[in-house]
Order: structure tokens, then sequence, then C-alpha cells
């Protein structure tokens, strides 16, 4: 019998189990190519997973971690080959299809990206699904014309995964980054990524008003709720702002004041069904825009053993920038 470490998620009699098992081979779900994952990470929606706090498991046992990297062990896809460096994010992993959290993973072969040829496993796990995201919003904010000319830009959240990478990204594009936070004690690690000003997480909690003074051209948002109403209502004539997380809460209090009066447009931002198309775009741009080296100074490493004490600390905002996960 062939097994391998893997977190695994039961149903219990109150709510569910975690526990670090040894997984049996043949228990794996089909798919057309098996991976030998080497990295994973820890992101808000894992967080989710492993508590419980939300339904993001949709099947039991479940093998938690939406995000993985390896090498391809063998495949029935004609895309891939064994030996095959590949990423993946989303498409389900580890809510409906067994996920990242395990040595083993048997995927789909069509929801894969090649690892770019200058980034290592590692470094795409440090940006992980948050990472990807945080492309995502910014490719979205370019696609509307945002750019550094038109005025700064916001990032709520700015310490957690998604922001940091906003952050960074942003900063070594040239646009001024304004990084908002409940953290003030992270004010220099910001500005190590590149943020030029640093404001309260409270001066964006409080009930917005339908048009505020106009402070940004842009806005990457990760925190929803009362936060996302107040930027949308201090966003510049004509610029927009990306709903990417609801770490503040999944409402959105706001009213049509910013969008019928200043032209605001508000872009929703999904990582999970984008298209492979823009997945390979935003994994390139990020293999070209983000500094290594500031990836490296927001990323903190853990073994697969360490992720079950995660899941809290992330839904507390207790993590600062990423956690990539050694798998194997
Ligand atoms: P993190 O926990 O790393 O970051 C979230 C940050 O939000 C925290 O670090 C904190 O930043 C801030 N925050 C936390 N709680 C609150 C609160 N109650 N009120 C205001 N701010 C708060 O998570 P990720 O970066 O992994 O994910 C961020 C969000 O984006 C999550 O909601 C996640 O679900 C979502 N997401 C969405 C994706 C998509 O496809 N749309 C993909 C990936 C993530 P600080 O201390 O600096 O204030």
């Amino acid at each position: 019998m062939a097994t391998f470490k893997a977190i695994r998620i039961e149903k219990a009699e109150k709510g569910q189990s975690v526990a670090l098992v040894d997984f049996d081979e043949k228990d794996l779900m089909d798919g057309d190519v098996t991976v030998n994952v080497a990295w994973s990470t820890v992101n808000y929606k894992d967080g989710l997973a492993l508590t419980g706090k939300a339904p993001v498991v949709r099947r039991f046992p479940m093998i938690p971690g939406i995000d993985l990297a390896g090498t391809v062990e063998a495949s029935s896809n004609p895309a891939w080959r064994p030996g095959d460096q590949i990423i993946l994010n989303g498409f389900g992993l580890g809510e409906t299809h067994l996920g990242g959290y395990a040595e083993k993973a048997r995927v789909k072969g069509d929801w894969l990206v090649a690892l770019p040829s200058s980034m290592s496993g590692r470094d795409a796990m440090a940006i992980g699904t948050a990472g990807y995201t945080a492309m995502l919003a910014i490719l979205a904010l370019e696609h509307h014309g945002v750019t550094p000319d038109h005025g700064p830009v916001v990032v709520t959240g700015a310490a957690g995964g998604l922001g940091s990478v906003a952050v960074a990204v942003l900063a070594k594009l040239g646009y001024r980054v304004i990084a908002s936070t409940g953290r003030p004690q992270e004010a220099g690690y910001l500005r190590d990524l590149g943020a030029s000003d640093i404001i309260e997480r409270a001066e964006l909690s409080g009930t917005p008003r339908p048009l505020g003074r106009e402070r940004w051209a842009g806005g990457i948002d990760t925190v929803g709720s009362t936060t996302l109403a107040n930027v949308l209502s201090m966003t510049s004539y004509g610029g927009a702002v990306a709903a990417c997380g609801l770490a503040g809460g999944m409402d959105l209090p706001t009213s049509v004041a910013p969008f019928i009066l200043r032209g605001v447009c508000l872009l929703g931002i999904d990582s999970v069904m984008c298209s492979l198309e823009r997945r390979r775009t935003a994994w390139n741009r990020l293999a070209s825009d983000l500094d290594r080296g500031k990836l490296a100074a927001m990323t903190s490493e853990v073994g697969l053993g360490q992720v079950q004490d995660l899941g809290s600390a992330i839904l507390e905002g207790r993590v600062r920038g990423r956690i990539v996960v050694k798998i194997g």
C-alpha cells in the first residue's frame, strides 16, 4: 500500500477534525496528472477551511490547500510530461478536489500553469493565490487605464498576503502606494515593500459618506464592507477599485454616488475560475514585476506539520505577508 503525508479534514460529530496522516494513494481523486508536491502556502481561504469557519470544504474527507507547486510524476494529458514543473491555484483545489497540503496530488492537466523559468517552486508558493490575485487586480486596474500618472493607489489590508504583494508590485511599477493597515507597527515593513504613505485602518472603517474627498486614482481592496465603501467614496473621477476580499465582511454598504457622479468603476476579481490565459499573463508578470528580495522579506516558511495552527492566526489578521509551506 502506497501512502504519503497529508493534512486531512474529516467531518466530526461537532464540526470537523484536522490531522496530519498517512494518506492512501488509492484514495486520490480522478485526474490525468499526478504531481509530486514540493511547496504549498497558507491563504485566508485555507484558514477558513482549516478552522471550518466558513463552508469552504465541500467534500469529506478533504486535503485542504488551495495552492500547490511541484513536479509532474505521471501524465496522460498531452500538455504535460513527467518532470514538468507546474503551479496550480484554485479550480476547487482544497474545496471540492483534494488539495495541496500533501506530498502527492492527482489533478486535471487543464488546471495547470507551467512554472515560469525564472521562478522557483518556493517563490511561486510564496506568491500563492494571494499574490497571484494581487496581480489579477493590478492587471484589472491597468486595463481600466489607471496608470501611475493618474495618482496614487490605495491598498487595504496591506500587511496581509494579498496586500503585501500588491504594495510591492505597484511600487515597482511606479505607482505611489497608500497602504492601509490596522497594524501601525508594520509601517516600516510596508515602507520597505514600497509604500509611500501609511494610513490607519480606522480611517476607512467608519460610516461611509456617499462621496468623500478624492484621494486616490485606484484601489485594491482585500477587506470589503465599510472599508470598500469608503475606498469607493474617496476614489477620484474616472478611477477604479478592484474588490478582492472580505477580511472585514461580505457586505458592501455603499451608494451609487461614486459610480454615477464620478464614473468610478468597481472591478470584481476572482482567482478560482479565472481563465488559463489570464493566469499565465499574471504569473509571467509576477516573474518580471515582483522584486524577489521583497518577496523574500515578506515570506516565512513552515513545515506541513505546522499548518493546522496557522488557520486561526490568518483569520485573526495575525499573519504578516506570506507563509510558504515546505512539503515532502
Ligand atoms: P491575510 O489574512 O493575509 O490578509 C488580510 C488582511 O486584512 C490582514 O492581514 C489585515 O491587514 C486585514 N484585516 C483582517 N481582518 C480585518 C478586519 N476585520 N477589518 C479590516 N481589515 C482586516 O489574507 P489574504 O491576503 O490571503 O487574503 C485577503 C482577502 O482576499 C481575504 O478576504 C481572501 O478571502 C481574499 N482573497 C480573494 C481572492 C479572490 O479570488 N478574489 C483570492 C485570494 C484572497 P492589516 O493588518 O494590514 O490591516
